[in-house]
């Protein structure tokens, strides 16, 4: 069987974990992780045996940069946010993520992946309460309605990517697949985000 993989599969091998970065072969058996779990390059095993303490703080923040597809500077400007947020930072960090509107859109199941719904909301196929929202960064607040746009209702990469989600599956989040629209009910929980990550690590690796 031909196993599916390129530059961005590269990433999750490394991180021995799927990331999830290209939207429908990442719930396929083409997904190379699956297949061969192991960091990417002849000697990646013996490579990742020897990480310090520094790596493995340094190893959680890329992995959460790259899921979220963020750049180190504005990943820098979440965490110095969610440091000014009463709470647990790890989880204010966390949690100010998931309010992207790119990362709603694509837990609302309207894209494959965040990726995705970067283009989708760049190209303007997002309404946030009513209005076209194209900025992907978009912080949304609780209560508001995410809603494709009437024009695009018909694309078959939002019908597809659909089929991934059901109502219910996010508890801070409603579904409703017939009008393709979503709304933000509240803050999630840390314990209610589906995200394989110890944030603690890049909290002290930005502590130092
Ligand atoms: Fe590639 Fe997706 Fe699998 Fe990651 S989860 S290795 S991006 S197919």
């Amino acid at each position: 069987m031909a196993i599916y993989t390129d530059a961005v599969c590269k990433l999750c091998r490394r991180e021995r974990q799927k990331l999830f970065l290209k939207g429908t072969k990442c719930y396929t058996e083409k997904c190379p992780i699956d297949n061969k779990n192991y960091p990417p390059g002849q000697h990646g095993v013996s490579r990742r045996s020897k990480i310090s303490e520094y790596g493995v703080q340094l190893r959680e923040k890329q992995k959460v940069k790259r899921i979220y597809g963020i750049l180190e500077k504005q990943f820098r400007n979440y965490f110095e946010k969610a440091n000014r947020q009463k709470g647990v930072t790890g989880e204010n960090l966390i949690k100010l993520l998931e309010r992207r509107l790119d990362s709603v859109v694509y837990r609302l199941g309207f894209a494959p992946s965040r990726k995705s719904a970067r283009q989708l909301i760049r190209h303007r196929h997002i309404h946030v309460d009513g209005h076209i929202t194209d900025i992907p960064s978009y912080l949304i607040a609780p209560g508001q309605l995410i809603k494709v746009r009437d024009k695009s209702k018909s694309l078959d990469i939002i019908h597809n990517s659909l089929k991934r989600v059901k109502e219910g599956t996010y508890p801070w989040l409603t579904i409703d697949k017939a009008s393709l629209s979503g709304t933000f009910l509240h803050i999630p929980e840390r314990a209610d985000i589906p995200l394989n990550a110890n944030e603690q690590l890049i909290i002290e690796l930005y502590s130092k």
